[in-house]
């Protein structure tokens, strides 16, 4: 996984200098002149070096294109599958609101646990506890000071 980016100095700054993403006018406006590397020739290209040329006279600035490797997974972000969502049920009624009736109305993939369970509803991974629900009902609790 490869990554191209101009970076310089920032040009207009009045705190200590940083170094920064350079962005550029291209055809989708101006936009951070990052890419892939099958992308690369988007952004290494005569009328964007122009541009950062004149930048870089303009502001005594230099600008660098670098190739950026990968190097470590800080967060990952997969795709989760569709799991049925609890709600927390108070007088018959999710406390979201997101349907008027009772649970017997419910579409599928929603249930629901009562206002006296674990108010985290700590739930197994294969369900996902509504944090709309939760939320209320953490406030209704705090505000009943229990
Ligand atoms: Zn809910």
């Amino acid at each position: 996984m490869e990554l191209f980016a101009y970076i310089g100095e920032e040009e207009f700054s009045d705190r200590e200098p940083r170094v920064g993403l350079k962005q550029g006018v291209t055809a989708a406006g101006n936009i951070p002149l990052v890419v892939m590397g099958f992308d690369r020739h988007k952004i290494d290209n005569a009328a964007l070096r122009r541009q950062l040329q004149t930048q870089a006279n303009t502001f005594g600035k230099t600008i660098r294109l670098g190739r950026f490797v990968f190097v470590e997974a800080v967060v990952v972000i997969e795709p989760q599958p569709n799991l049925p969502t609890v709600h927390v049920l108070g007088q018959g009624r999710a406390l979201c609101g997101f349907h008027a009736g009772p649970p017997s109305e419910w579409p599928e993939g929603h249930l629901w646990v009562g206002t006296t369970d674990d108010p985290q509803v700590k739930l197994p991974k294969e369900y996902a506890a509504c944090e709309a629900c939760n939320s209320l009902l953490r406030a209704a609790i705090s505000e009943a000071g229990l």
